[in-house]
């Protein structure tokens, strides 16, 4: 089997190229090439002839398919299916902000959490993503987009924290100066609340950005909505994060699906910011989206707006989220469960 150069650390690639009698600067040719989007040896315009034939005997630089991409007509938001190598699917959406663009990308292919309200659990976990397909939805982004993505989220389909060594490992390629080069403070990487893997996070990466779900003001409603609620119960989650913010000195930022009737009365409104008055955070509220075969409905606007303002008066910074992509399913996991169409 051919070894895919695509998501090994420069390390790994360097004692790969030493393995073949090969000077270690030629792996950061090589390196460059792979996130540059090269998708064979021979586009590598600085590689020897006689080395591209020596790779292409043992190695290959592996390539998500796309089997589908719609793009919104209200805001240029692009939401892709990508295929894997052995059938599975994934999905990522391309925002375009002010700030610059930004991708929100896969790290698993399924999820084994089974949150309530999501459409990408409803049938488990399939497999974890390498480091690779996590970087590659990047790179198939920017070549469709002709656009550099300078910003990364890691929130689609798959809960990162349950992926952590390849998650770990594409923090780093793309973070790498002959990678990508992004910034760790353009990453975000968002758990439903996977404590111990929290605590791993703040030493390993503590410029990355946290982002926790937490979806209900205590624990009775969160364990109805989110099963992992009961291995992680809701104080000991805010008391890591509470230790995260003080050893990082960065923010965090609780997701909230706001949900008619369930999670967005003023009462959840007051507890919420009961449990995180003096904890550095912001709290994004986001209306459920409507998920086919899920009971769930979005809180209505005026009322999102009420529940905001009333964790704004208690000191809690608050935010609606902006609805990008509505026309084209931009929501995760809604794409995966629509039937694909291939397009290249
Ligand atoms: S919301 Fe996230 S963690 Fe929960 S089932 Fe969906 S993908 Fe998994």
């Amino acid at each position: 089997m051919k070894k895919n150069l695509k998501g090994i650390s420069l390390s790994e690639l360097e004692s790969y190229f030493e393995s073949l009698g090969e000077q270690k600067y030629r792996a950061k040719q090589v390196f460059r090439w792979i996130y540059k989007g090269a998708g064979s040896f021979d586009e590598m315009s600085d590689i020897s002839a006689g080395l591209k034939e020596k790779l292409k005997e043992s190695a290959e630089i592996q390539e998500l398919k796309t089997l589908d991409r719609r793009i919104s007509k209200i805001d240029g938001t692009r939401k892709y299916l990508f295929g894997l190598s052995d059938g599975n699917t994934i999905e990522s959406v391309f925002m375009k902000y002010r700030f610059g663009n930004s991708i929100c990308i896969s790290s698993q292919a399924g999820c084994r959490m089974g949150c309530a309200f999501c459409a990408s659990g409803q049938n488990g976990l399939l497999r974890d993503l390498s480091a690779g397909e996590m970087a590659d939805q990047i790179l198939k982004a920017q070549k469709d987009t002709g656009e550099k993505i300078n910003h990364v989220v890691v929130m689609g389909v798959g809960e990162p924290f349950d992926n952590y060594e390849n998650l770990s490992g594409f923090i780093k390629i793309i973070n790498n100066e002959y990678g990508l080069s992004i910034g760790m403070r353009n990453i975000t990487v968002s758990t439903c609340g996977v404590i111990p893997k929290i605590k791993s996070f703040s030493d390993d990466f503590p410029q990355v950005n946290l982002a926790v779900s937490l979806h209900a003001p205590n624990d009775i409603i969160r364990k109805g909505l989110m099963p992992v609620a009961n291995k992680y119960p809701y104080d000991e989650l805010i008391s890591a994060c509470r230790e995260y913010t003080k050893k990082t000195g960065r923010r965090i930022t609780f997701e909230y699906t706001l949900i008619a009737g369930k999670n967005d009365d003023n009462q959840h409104a007051g507890e919420l910011a009961a449990k995180l008055q003096g904890l550095l955070c912001h709290v994004n509220l986001i209306p459920v989206n409507q998920v086919s075969g899920l009971a769930f409905a979005p809180s209505a606007r005026d009322n999102a707006d009420k529940f905001r303002e009333r964790l704004q008066k208690k000191g809690i910074t608050a935010t609606v989220r902006r609805e990008l992509g509505g026309d084209i399913d931009a929501a995760c996991g809604q794409l995966r469960l629509s039937r694909p169409v291939t397009i290249n």
